[in-house]
């Protein structure tokens, strides 16, 4: 599968916003949105004007790009949103949540979602005592995650889950620390997501 293998400092750039792609890095000092937090590239500092299709295109790879996602498969859970009942747009937020690559960084046995997605294409992670090596797998209000045997001597899933609990880990998942296991109690609320993202005008861009 096609892959993005440039600097993804520069996508929170582009995006003017921290999209906490670098793990720990993202949470010190040389973030360089602290740093530097202007567009990248020649004329990144110049002053410019966005259009109304500029603004829902930015909201659009904003989400898309901090699930680490490639368009088509983005579009698909647009579509998959949309065939649902319920708010479209709510509906893609929680899905995209419900991902396993997504579920193990929110349990902090990851440092970022690239880092989720490796250890559970790398068969570390077990959901429902079933090893599970897809990170697009969707995770259900009850599914137990577990870190496999063998995997529970990284010392960096380890350090991983410390660092997540002095940050705080979100009210839909439940973490036992030394075990290495969790639970999706529940799919997340509206609320619980960021406020920063506006599904709505993903909505509104792909129904143009
Ligand atoms: Fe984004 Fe993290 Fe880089 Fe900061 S350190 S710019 S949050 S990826």
């Amino acid at each position: 599968m096609a892959r993005y293998l440039g600097s993804k400092c520069r996508i929170c750039r582009r995006e003017a916003t921290k999209l906490f792609l670098k793990g720990e890095k993202c949470y010190s000092d040389k973030c360089a949105i602290e740093n530097r937090g202007y567009p990248p590239g020649q004329h990144g500092q110049r002053r410019r004007k966005v259009s109304d299709y500029g603004v829902h295109l930015r909201e659009k790879q904003k989400i898309k790009k901090t699930y680490g996602l490639l368009e088509k498969q983005f579009r698909n859970y647009f579509k998959k949103a949309e065939s649902m009942r319920g708010v479209t747009g709510e509906n893609l937020l929680v899905m995209l949540e419900r991902r396993l690559d997504n579920v193990v960084y929110r349990m902090g046995m990851a440092s970022s979602r690239t880092e989720a997605r490796q250890v559970v294409s790398h068969r570390q992670i077990m959901v429902n005592d079933r090893m599970v090596n897809v990170p697009s797998y969707l995770v259900k209000p009850g599914d137990k995650i577990a870190v496999t045997t063998k995997a529970k001597e990284h010392l960096r899933i380890k350090s991983a889950i410390e660092s997540a609990l002095q940050r705080s880990i979100p009210a839909w998942v439940e973490v036992d620390a030394q075990a290495l296991t969790g639970v999706f109690q529940n799919l997340p609320e509206r609320s619980d997501l960021p406020s920063d993202f506006n599904e709505n005008l993903i909505v509104e861009l792909y129904s143009k």
